[in-house]
């Protein structure tokens, strides 16, 4: 058999221990030999100097390493809601996923939002409970909160052997086997794991029992077996279960530390045995062949999902779909029509690049050659293939900031490093403020804008000024309806100009974005023309002169009329701008605001003060939990302009241990915001 790739993200909530994970698997795998802490800065997944700062990790860097008969890479996602999009092109080229679950916390806001993400690309998983050495671990309740968060058949594939301090090892339900803390690098293991084992058999053997029932509801042969009352044996049992897992019936639930190294070969165990090879992914491009015919070619296809800048120059990180990539090969970048020349083929073990003659079907490699117009997502195929490639969803951007260079030289320079750094970024964007010397920075949340700052400053010695961060308004309609736009002039030389557009507008569902139908400009327009009005309707769509962009609205150019004169192009865009105008004010508009959903994990003795001020900030708390160890966690939706340094005001409400993700969760009418906010308001005062 050949090489057998298994292609992975580990998926965590910040702190989970995402990083920590993936740094002994690499210690375990031999890819690296000293293991790096997160504490001291030597992790080498995370490669930009100021995630070693933050500690956390941005962007999302793949490795590779070799287990048993495996090649598995290992493909490290963003923890933070801000960097969402690094997660979504990830989860293009992975085939299964681990989430990592904090035994103490359980399953904390961002798990269960890439976890939604993952559902989309319907992958299969396991999860990984983390930190078991800590008190207050509880991994009772992790394993209920996956199956009721995740909505998934959660089944223990371990039975852990203690919990904090006395957390000793794992007991593989399918083998009865333990496997304990890695001797040669730890020290002993003491006999208290046999008087343990001892104690807990029974325990065992429920929790056998219960895993086999699992799999007797999702598989005939264990069905089979059970019911005539004979034990499966274990191979029976494992090739049972990896068919639930990649038909994603089940999610097999393991237990470690990844502190002491305990648990993290069983879990590359785990992910060779039952995660799926490339294969059997279940969401699979389609190819055509140039004609959109079906594909007769065979050759190869490879999606980009990461350009990094390497010592070698620039490299495009790639997923191979179908075929094999070979140094020297010529291929067609299928969104801009270039062909592009494959100079070299790089494995990435860490910060290390091993070079490789080619990359076969299922691998990631990094490719070497001209990148400069190439962006991630999209498709490197061979002569004779073409993909219908898979959408990628990315968020709008909700919040924006103005920001200038702080001084001349900066200010020269900012224009080609923003291009640079922002070519493959579709949820953060910079314009720049016609007239002014400045830029309005947008994203998905603050922390994406600061470490963009940040890397200006540290990375490329830009200096900036940043203004206050401000909400992205939008704008929609609320019913259907026709406009139209006429633009009619008389020079003084008494040549005469017109032009008149039909629009019609209709709402879309939220979320939709904006949709623009041009059908009928092919007819009846010449190109130049036709080019005028899509500007026009495009102005407004995109308000790129004033007012807010418009969102979940159709546009359809009906007709064009009156056209007199010549050089009509200006004519046409000012009719086509005030036609959707038009339009739009017939149908009703409305603004909207972001909403965000709030996670806040705060210390129990501050939940009082902090929910006085999440009130105060217009907040719906949608829920109020009480973990282990004396933490709450509170669920709440909150406008976004009521929470812009709210990090920080939580900071002082717990004395620095309360902690909150943020992510968008819808747009809403800035009326209606306002009216709940009254009515929590008299409702809570009453
Ligand atoms: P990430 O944000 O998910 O990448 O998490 P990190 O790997 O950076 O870990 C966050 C913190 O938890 C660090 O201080 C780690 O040392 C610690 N940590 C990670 N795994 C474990 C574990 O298994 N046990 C304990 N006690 N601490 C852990």
């Amino acid at each position: 058999m050949g090489t057998q790739f298994r292609n992975v993200g580990i998926v965590a909530h910040i702190d989970a221990g995402k990083t920590t994970l993936t740094e002994r698997i690499l210690f375990v795998t031999n890819v690296i030999w000293r293991m790096g802490e997160v504490q001291d800065g030597t992790t080498v997944t995370d490669w930009l100097p100021q995630e070693r700062e933050r500690g956390i990790s941005i962007n999302a860097a793949f490795v590779t390493c070799r287990w048993k008969d495996w090649t598995i890479n290992v493909v490290d996602t963003p923890g933070h809601i801000d960097f969402t999009e690094e997660v979504e092109r990830s989860l293009g080229v992975m085939d299964g996923v681990i989430a990592v679950v904090c035994a103490v916390k359980g399953v904390q806001a961002q798990t269960e939002s890439v976890w939604r993400r993952a559902s989309r690309f319907r992958l299969p998983a396991l999860a990984y409970v983390n930190k078991m050495d800590r008190d207050g671990a509880d991994p009772e309740r992790a394993v209920r909160q996956i199956s009721e968060r995740f909505s998934v058949t959660a089944v223990p594939l371990q039975y852990p052997i203690g919990v904090g301090k006395d957390f000793l090892g794992v007991v593989d339900l399918i083998s009865r086997r333990f496997t304990g803390m890695d001797e040669s690098a730890f020290g002993d293991v003491n006999s208290q794991v046999v008087n343990e084992l001892r104690r807990h058999e029974i325990e065992i053997e429920i929790a056998r029992e219960h895993l086999v029932e699992c799999l007797a509801e999702v598989d005939d042969t264990v069905l089979g077996d059970y019911l005539g009352g004979r034990e499966s044996d274990e191979a029976v049992l494992r090739k049972a279960m990896r068919r639930a897992v990649v038909k994603r019936r089940i999610v097999p639930v393991l237990f470690g530390s990844s502190l002491q190294n305990k648990g993290v070969a069983e879990l590359l165990d785990a992910v060779g045995e039952y995660l799926p090879a490339p294969f059997e992914r279940a969401v699979q491009p389609e190819y055509t062949d140039e004609t959109g015919c079906e594909c007769r070619s065979d050759g190869a296809v490879a999606m980009v999902f990461r350009i990094c800048d390497s010592p070698y120059g620039r490299l495009a990180c790639v997923r191979v779909f179908r075929g094999i990539i070979q140094a020297g090969a010529i291929f067609k970048d299928t969104r801009t029509g270039e062909q592009k020349r494959v100079r070299a083929v790089w494995r990435i073990l860490a910060s290390d690049l091993e070079a490789t003659d080619s990359g076969e079907t299922g691998s990631i490699v990094a490719l070497e050659g001209d990148w400069s117009r190439t962006r991630t997502g999209d498709f490197l195929a061979a002569e004779g293939v073409c993909v219908k490639s898979q959408r990628l969803h990315f968020p709008q951007p909700v919040v924006s900031v103005n920001v200038e260079a702080a001084d001349g030289a900066g200010e020269q320079r900012l224009e080609q490093v923003l291009k640079s750094l922002l070519r493959d970024s579709t949820t953060m964007q910079a314009h720049r403020i016609p007239g002014t010397r400045g830029w309005t920075f947008s994203g998905m949340g603050e922390l994406q804008i600061e470490v963009l700052l940040d890397t200006l400053d540290k990375e490329y010695g830009i200096k900036t000024k940043a203004g206050v961060p401000r909400v992205e308004y939008r704008r929609t309609i609320q019913g259907r309806a026709k406009g139209e736009g006429l633009f009619e002039k008389r020079f003084p030389n008494g040549v005469e100009v017109s032009a008149g557009v039909e629009v019609e507008v209709e709402p879309l569902e939220q979320g939709k974005g904006c949709k623009e139908n041009f059908d009928c400009l092919r007819e009846c327009l010449p190109e130049n023309l036709a080019r005028s009005v899509r500007q026009g309707v495009m102005n407004i769509v995109n308000a790129e002169n004033s007012g807010f962009p418009m969102t979940d609205m159709k546009v359809t150019v009906l007709r064009v009329f009156s056209l007199k004169g010549e050089a009509l192009e200006p004519a046409l865009v000012t009719a086509a701008k005030s036609a959707v105008e038009n339009a739009v004010s017939a149908a009703g508009c409305c603004v909207l605001e972001p909403v965000m959903k709030l996670e806040v994990n705060t210390p129990s003795d501050t939940l009082g003060s902090v929910l006085a001020d999440l009130n105060s900030r217009h907040a719906n708390v949608l829920q109020v939990e009480s973990l282990a160890v004396g933490l709450s966690r509170i669920v709440a939706l909150a406008p976004l302009a009521e929470i812009f340094g709210y990090a920080s005001s939580l900071r002082s409400l717990s004395a620095g241990r309360g902690e909150v993700v943020a992510e968008p969760a819808s747009y809403r009418s800035v009326l209606r915001t306002k009216q709940d906010a009254q009515e929590n308001k008299v409702k809570n005062d009453g």
